[in-house]
């Protein structure tokens, strides 16, 4: 769906009951799975098959540790042997997965807790491609965006014309605007691919998203 140079490719699917998207980033033999969603099936497959071929999946990362995100840590830590990620603030919710899909009358998966946490700045490699890792805390305290050439894979901060809830546990709708002012602050050009919905870019939101604008406005953004 969206590249950047080299033979970098980024598969993405929409899962589960709550459309969650799930994000696979593969260069030469290496993968990373991003948020793996509830029954992110197409995704597992397409990893078996380039497992098959000698590509390591080499990390899971978490763009914030909400159930729906998180669901499946455990089962593809245990088909390919690979590290979990997630924002240190939001490594409580993944020590309670249980709870959170509960609440939702989901049945309870595996626990799998973060081998890693992420911070701000942080560079992460998958073959020779850099990703960086940005700290958007709001939606939840630990929730962290991927960014890469001219893309941004953003968790719940911002989608096509609306922004992340703030009405969880751990949630600020101050600290929400000023992330939505860092998003607003990168090139035009960069493209979202968000946590739910549709791709969207950093010129199209700034234009058209009246819910970020009017967070950021109340908040002095
Ligand atoms: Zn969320």
């Amino acid at each position: 769906m969206s590249s950047s140079p080299s033979s970098f490719r980024v598969q993405a699917q929409n899962c589960g009951p709550l459309q969650t998207n799930a994000y696979l980033l593969v260069e030469h033999d290496e993968a990373v799975i991003v948020d793996p969603a509830i029954d992110a099936d197409v995704l597992m497959q397409q990893m078996c098959d380039l497992a098959a071929r000698g590509v390591k999946l080499v990390a899971i990362w978490n763009t914030h540790g909400h159930f729906d995100h998180v669901y499946d840590n455990a089962r593809w830590k245990a088909e390919f042997g690979a590290p979990i990620f997630c924002g240190r603030a939001d490594a409580f919710f993944l020590e309670h997965l249980r709870e959170q899909a509960l609440w939702f009358g989901l049945p309870a998966p595996e626990i799998a807790l973060p081998d890693e946490t992420l911070q701000e700045g942080q560079r992460l490699r998958i073959g020779e491609t850099e990703i960086g890792v940005i700290e958007l805390p709001g939606h939840s305290p630990g929730s962290v965006g991927f960014a890469f050439g001219d893309v941004l894979i953003g968790g719940d901060v911002v989608f096509e014309n609306s922004c992340g809830r703030v009405d969880l546990p751990g949630a600020d709708a101050a600290t929400l605007a000023a992330s939505l002012r860092r998003i607003w602050e990168l090139p035009p050009q960069t493209q979202i691919l968000p946590g739910h919905g549709a791709q969207t870019t950093v010129a199209r939101e700034r234009q058209n998203n009246l819910a970020a604008r009017q967070l950021m406005a109340h908040f002095g953004e």
